[in-house]
């Protein structure tokens, strides 16, 4: 069976609530080997549902931060919260965080500033983080030559848009680049030519479930049993059996997260 790994999806959110464990006996039937469960939200309690999640269920983990379109909800608080969660086993990273220009749900200056706060934390912490960034690239590589790129953490790309420029100079900091279903859709000549660049030891796949189902099953609700679409397309892109790629992305996945 073909190795399979979501870096990145959402199952503690409300979308999953009338049949979350169907979708993870269907994740594992599929051969999904490793979840990771983001922790988002507006407040603390929200985000570390996923982390109780990830410590009730097998090969799930946890990661946890303040999404950029949250930024303006967290301007006043301390992140002590975050603290806590990264000290619970389950626990790989902290994020998502980083910058959305694209849906400005909070104001630029909010998203730089809570990005920057948790980049501090992460450094005090030793965790990789894992970075959201839609249309704002420039800043986000600013912020990181100066915050993160000296820890040589690394962490992940999630859902990667950016230009190949960008994944190359990220790369030389330690990061992976997660590839989701939108690099499965029938425009995506660009973002399958990037993918087909990135080196082998780089390459993660998600599915961002809910969000960004593949194809076949786009415009559904997504969830992580179709990463493996995802997979099949980047085997594809580099000429590998599927076999191949899923031995290589879990092994990637291992090495960022010390599993
Ligand atoms: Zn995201
Ligand atoms: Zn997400």
């Amino acid at each position: 069976m073909v190795s399979l790994i979501d870096s990145h999806c959402h199952l503690a959110d409300s979308d999953f609530d009338s049949d979350r464990e169907q979708v993870m006996e269907r994740a594992r039937a599929a051969g999904v080997q490793g979840f990771v469960v983001i922790g988002t939200g507006a407040s603390f309690p929200e985000i570390g549902k996923a982390v109780t999640f990830a410590e009730q269920h097998d090969r799930a983990y946890a990661a946890a931060g303040i999404h950029p379109h949250e930024a303006r909800h967290f301007l006043t608080s301390d992140l002590n919260e975050l603290r806590h969660f990264a000290r619970r086993p389950k626990f790989l990273a902290l994020g998502e965080m980083g910058l959305d220009y694209h849906y400005n749900h909070s104001p630029r200056e909010a998203q730089r500033e809570i990005l920057i706060r948790q980049l501090g934390l992460a450094r005090e912490l030793k965790r990789p983080i894992i970075i959201h960034c839609r249309e704002a690239w420039a800043d986000l590589r600013q912020i990181l030559k100066n915050h993160w790129r000296a820890t040589g953490l690394g962490g992940v790309l999630h859902c990667f848009s950016g230009a190949r420029e960008d994944a190359f100079e990220l790369m030389d900091w330690g990061f992976r680049v997660s590839f989701a279903g939108n690099l499965t859709f029938k425009k995506a000549e660009d973002l399958r030519k990037i993918a087909q660049g990135i080196p082998l030891d780089r390459l993660l796949t998600e599915t961002d479930s809910p969000y960004l189902a593949p194809v076949p099953h786009r415009g559904k609700r997504n969830e992580p049993a179709y990463v493996g679409e995802v997979l099949r397309q980047l085997a594809a892109l580099h000429g590998l059996s599927e076999e191949e790629m899923g031995a290589r992305v879990l092994e990637n996945f291992k090495s960022l997260f010390a599993l």
